[in-house]
């Protein structure tokens, strides 16, 4: 809200996390839907980037690693994705809440960080929920240029006003002191990406880009469409989840929320034992579907 407005159009990214749209669409802008590749791992190009650019593009949302997919941007990629924005005149919108997830010994690098040009164009967002698992205590952050964060604090004063004392001292305990846990996690949370691809990768015409952050797999199922069990047809993303939670009762989401409609998004946020039950389970309905 204090970025955009009605005439602006800001590119999102495909696939997206499922909020954004309906974030710009609550500033009036306009979301623009740019796809990503499958093939190149569901990371836009500096070209595809380019590409898309109106001259009423305000901005680009950039989500690294990425909820549905984990992809998660290299230094030399940000690099020229940071050089289009300058380019262009856009804003950067970075959401890094899964910078800490990261996986294969891979580091971390923010769009901001490259260069006092492009951190002058970008907002960072941020928050606790993820790498603390502290998604109930509903604290997050910004930041960016002082007149954007002024112009944020004046809108959140008169709608949500703050995130509670209580909750903000619980953060800083966090940040200060959970290093360790985090660490622990992460190395869990890679224990059940290779779990979770060994599995998807298993299944018949399945296909799935490896996650490198994040807690999310992001297969292609678009093999099962058109097929069918019993009188039921699958056709769609959305008729596999409601076919896999009501015969194996495993819940997935359907690609159609993040724009991707050949595909649905897991979560390994879950037990081995579970991952292991549960794609048991995926793998014997979908061997029923002829
Ligand atoms: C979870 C998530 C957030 C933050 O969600 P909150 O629960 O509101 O902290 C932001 N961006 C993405 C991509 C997420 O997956």
């Amino acid at each position: 809200m204090a970025l955009f407005q009605m005439g602006d159009e800001v590119l999102v990214p495909a696939p997206y996390w499922v909020s954004y749209p309906e974030q710009i669409g609550l500033a009036e802008a306009t979301p623009v839907l740019v796809h990503a590749r499958e093939q190149n791992g569901f990371k836009l190009t500096a070209a595809e980037l380019d590409a898309a650019v109106t001259p009423r593009t305000k901005a680009v949302i950039l989500n690294y690693p990425c909820n549905p997919t984990g992809a998660c941007y290299t230094r030399a990629e940000l690099a020229e994705l940071a050089e289009v924005c300058l380019a262009r005149g856009l804003w950067v919108v970075s959401d890094e809440i899964y910078e800490k997830l990261i996986y294969d010994g891979r580091s971390f690098t923010s769009i901001a960080a490259l260069g006092e040009q492009i951190k002058a164009r970008t907002v960072v967002v941020n928050g606790l929920s993820k790498s603390y698992s502290m998604t109930g205590w509903r604290v997050g952050y910004a930041a960016g240029p002082r007149e954007i964060i002024d112009a944020m604090g004046k809108i959140q004063s008169h709608s949500t006003s703050n995130a509670t004392s209580i909750a903000q001292w619980a953060g800083v305990e966090a940040l200060r002191s959970a290093g360790a846990d985090v660490v622990r996690m992460v190395a869990e949370f890679e224990r059940r990406r290779d779990q979770i691809l060994a599995g998807l990768r298993a299944l018949p015409g399945v296909t799935c880009s490896r996650p490198e952050g994040a807690f999310y797999a992001f297969p292609n199922v678009g093999a099962y469409f058109g097929r069918r069990a019993g009188d039921r047809v699958i056709d769609t993303a959305l008729d596999l989840a409601a076919y896999l939670l009501e015969e194996a009762r495993v819940a997935v989401v359907p690609g159609e929320a993040f724009g991707a409609p050949a595909n649905i998004r897991l979560s390994y946020a879950a037990p081995t034992e579970q991952i292991a039950e549960g794609m048991e389970r995926m793998a014997g309905a979908l061997k029923k579907l002829a």
